[in-house]
């Protein structure tokens, strides 16, 4: 494929992902004095499928694309893990996302390992009809290696519950069996679980909220800026106004809009709702301001919950939030992080704080398999435990080691793994 001049090509973007990936297990490898021959399994995908995905887009138009799955560990359960659609997804790409997944899972203590998979597609260039064709074709191409106790896929990037549901009907068509529970991100009328589409934004606003607490903020004392109004960014906002907090400034990619005094969260959903684009364009009484301002806010806590790399060494010393919760994947680059950790701002990571999407896919896997589905309340109330859990261990441990938050959640993931295959022992 063409680069353009300049810009990093889709394969080296790949390639700086899973090196970001392997430097990070490399220091918590470094940490914990992890054996090296365990280090170097942990470094390499377990299990890794190429396929070809044929697509008769129209009569006599026959595409080819082609699709992976990526399982990189399956010591602590089945891999777990997205599948995107998008055109630069490349192996590199899909192996680092796998292995991301399986810390995410074991920072969670979740018994699933980590998987990814996806296929180089644009799929806005496709009808309807034709992504179903090629979702169906390139779940009957993985299905060998696919399965509830093998390996579960769930939405990612341009993947979306249509897209779970025909994962469901290629497996159950081609086993013959009735298979929900080979996907999570359902939708709610094939066995999908309540509450998982708000999951992940509840799971930010919670630790966010546990964070204030333990560095003595009153919620109702907290002047929140949450970057993002997407489903991260608005229910993350919607959850910490409910507890009292002061949104004052909230933005996507019409740009940012503050109100020293407070913005009505609901309304704003209201307002995005209704938008052609599902934009805060045009929302009235606030003033309008730049993605970028709303970063350097003054505020107590900021939630970057709209895409990676947004705080850079670059801006990092306009930053004036004391608490950073990373909504989105990667918000905060190496270099920003090590220059915000020493001006003592509390950064919750995301592969910690945006976890709460897993924790719920865990939960509709564990519903699907017993076919029993639980109410409302009972998946707020267990996502609870499975976060404050998960946040005691990495903050206790980022104190046990002396180390930021971010390589907190490694040690406790590659300890996790590293213990769980040393106890099984190496096959055969
Ligand atoms: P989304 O598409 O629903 O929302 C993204 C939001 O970001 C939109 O409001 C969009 O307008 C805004 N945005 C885009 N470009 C922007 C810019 N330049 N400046 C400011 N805002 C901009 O996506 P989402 O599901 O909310 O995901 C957001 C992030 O969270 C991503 O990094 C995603 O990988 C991560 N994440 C999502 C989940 C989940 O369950 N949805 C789970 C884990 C991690």
């Amino acid at each position: 494929m063409a680069t353009q001049l300049g810009m990093p090509s889709a394969s080296h973007a790949g390639d700086e992902l899973r090196d970001s990936a392997l430097r990070q297990l490399a220091s918590a490898a470094k940490a914990i004095n992890l054996d090296p021959g365990m280090h170097r399994f942990l470094a390499t995908p377990e299990r890794t499928l190429i396929v070809s995905v044929p697509v008769m887009l129209e009569e006599g138009r026959l595409e080819v694309y082609t699709g992976y799955r990526v399982q990189h560990s399956t010591g602590r359960g089945p891999g777990k893990g997205g599948i995107r659609f998008h055109p630069d997804v490349n192996l590199a790409e899909v192996e680092g996302l796998a292995m991301l997944m399986t810390w995410k899972c074991a920072v969670t203590d979740l018994p699933l390992g980590g998987a990814k998979g996806g296929v180089a597609v644009d799929p806005r260039k496709l009808t309807r009809r034709q992504v179903e064709r090629l979702t169906k074709r390139y779940t009957a191409a993985i299905l060998p290696i696919i399965g509830p106790e093998k390996d579960i896929p769930a939405p990612d990037v341009n993947t979306d519950e249509s897209t779970m549901a025909w994962i469901v009907d290629t497996v159950t068509m081609m086993t013959g069996q009735h298979s929900p529970a080979v996907v999570t991100g359902k939708p709610v009328e094939l066995g999908g679980s309540r509450g998982r589409t708000e999951a992940t934004g509840r799971g930010v606003a919670f630790v966010a909220l546990e964070v204030m607490k333990r560095e003595g903020k009153r919620p109702a004392d907290a002047r929140v800026a949450v970057q993002g109004f997407g489903n991260v960014g608005s229910v993350t906002a919607k959850a910490l106004a409910e507890a009292g907090c002061k949104i004052v400034a909230i933005s996507d990619v019409s740009g940012g809009y503050a109100a020293p005094n407070g913005i009505d969260i609901p309304k704003a959903i209201e307002h995005a709702r209704k938008h052609p684009q599902r934009l805060l364009e045009g929302f009235p009484g606030l003033s309008k301001i730049s993605n970028d301002e709303l970063l350097a806010m003054d505020v107590d806590v900021l939630v970057p919950a709209a895409l990676e790399g947004v705080i850079t060494s670059a801006n990092a010393g306009a930053v004036r939030a004391k608490i950073i919760v990373e909504g989105a994947n990667g918000p905060v680059t190496g270099d920003a992080d090590r220059e915000l950790n020493n001006r003592g701002v509390t950064i919750v990571p995301d592969i910690l704080a945006n976890a709460g999407g897993v924790v719920v896919s865990y939960f509709e896997w564990v519903q699907s398999r017993a076919g029993f589905y639980w109410e409302l309340d009972e998946v707020e109330r267990r996502l609870e435990i499975y976060m404050r859990r998960a946040m005691e261990l990495v903050l206790s441990t980022a104190k046990t080691y002396d180390c930021t938050a971010r390589e907190a959640a490694f040690i406790v993931a590659v300890q996790r793994v590293s213990q769980a295959i040393e106890k099984r022992g190496i096959f055969p």
